[in-house]
């Protein structure tokens, strides 16, 4: 009974490193065969398996994923993560054709508005068609990435944001807007608004939504001829006057809501 117990728990461990990372549970596999082998004590293969998993995120993945037809996005520069948790995680892998046009959009906003870094949050894994990218199912190609939104703090630009990994502050409708939030949870799509009860609200107030950038950010990347939809909340649309812009989709109930961030995808 002890050792089914322990069993199930192996398991429950190397499918969550799996869907959150893609490669962890696979060195958790590794690290429980070694362990096994030379009969390591629970901190050394505690220890193996943190060093396994950095030396395969840092050092290798961005060296084989190449060969998958996915490459890393920087972590420096115009454009960077959010939170470098997101590459920890190896979540922060693309198509080099998006990375290629994500760079210069980021150039071209530092052109325009001196100074400015363009967030990324979730891309893709490095590896494999159709491994979605948990919570995001369609994030399963390369072909996708979401962005922060831009704000202001104290009416100055800033870099950050108001929630830590980018998602679940969100800018609701006001009263007489589009109001999908309110309409997908009453038909039952109760995953729409979650994760704002998993994030921390309490910057949200020191934080306003840089209009001016974000509708620009938006511009650029409907202008781009690799864009194929960009999605974003339909009372944002309508608010900012970007009605005839047709990449500009509504995503869906079955999505996440994104009056918190922008997602963009390739053609
Ligand atoms: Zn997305």
């Amino acid at each position: 009974m002890k050792a089914l117990f322990k069993l199930s728990l192996h398991f429950i461990a190397i499918f969550t490193l799996t869907a959150i990372t893609q490669i962890g549970g696979l060195i958790y596999i590794l690290t429980l065969t070694l362990t096994k082998a030379y009969r390591l004590s629970k901190l050394s293969s505690l220890g193996l398996f943190l060093v396994g998993y950095l030396v395969f995120s840092l050092l290798i993945l961005p060296i084989v994923a190449p060969a998958f037809g996915r490459t890393p996005l920087p972590l420096t520069g115009n454009l960077r993560p959010l939170n470098y948790l997101t590459c920890l995680l190896n979540r922060h892998y693309v198509r080099p054709q998006l990375k290629e046009q994500m760079e210069q959009i980021a150039n071209r906003m530092e052109a325009k508005f001196d100074g400015t870094k363009t967030n990324y949050l979730d891309a893709n894994f490095p590896f494999f068609d159709r491994f979605p990218l948990l919570p995001h199912l369609s994030h399963n190609d390369g072909k996708k990435l979401d962005l922060a939104f831009y704000y202001l703090q104290n009416n100055t630009r800033t870099d950050s944001a108001p929630s830590f990994i980018g998602y679940g502050v969100y800018d609701e409708p006001a009263d007489g807007e589009l109001d999908y939030p309110t309409m997908c949870r009453e038909k039952g799509y109760f995953q729409y608004g979650l994760l704002s009860a998993f994030v921390p609200q309490w910057n949200k107030d020191d934080y306003k939504l840089d209009v001016e950038r974000t509708v620009e950010l938006i511009s650029l990347l409907v202008e781009h001829q690799a864009t194929g939809k960009v999605f974003i909340e339909p009372h944002l649309k309508e608010r900012w006057h970007l009605n005839q812009l047709d990449k500009i989709r509504f995503h869906g109930c079955q999505a996440v809501r994104h009056d918190d961030h922008i997602h963009t995808q390739l053609q």
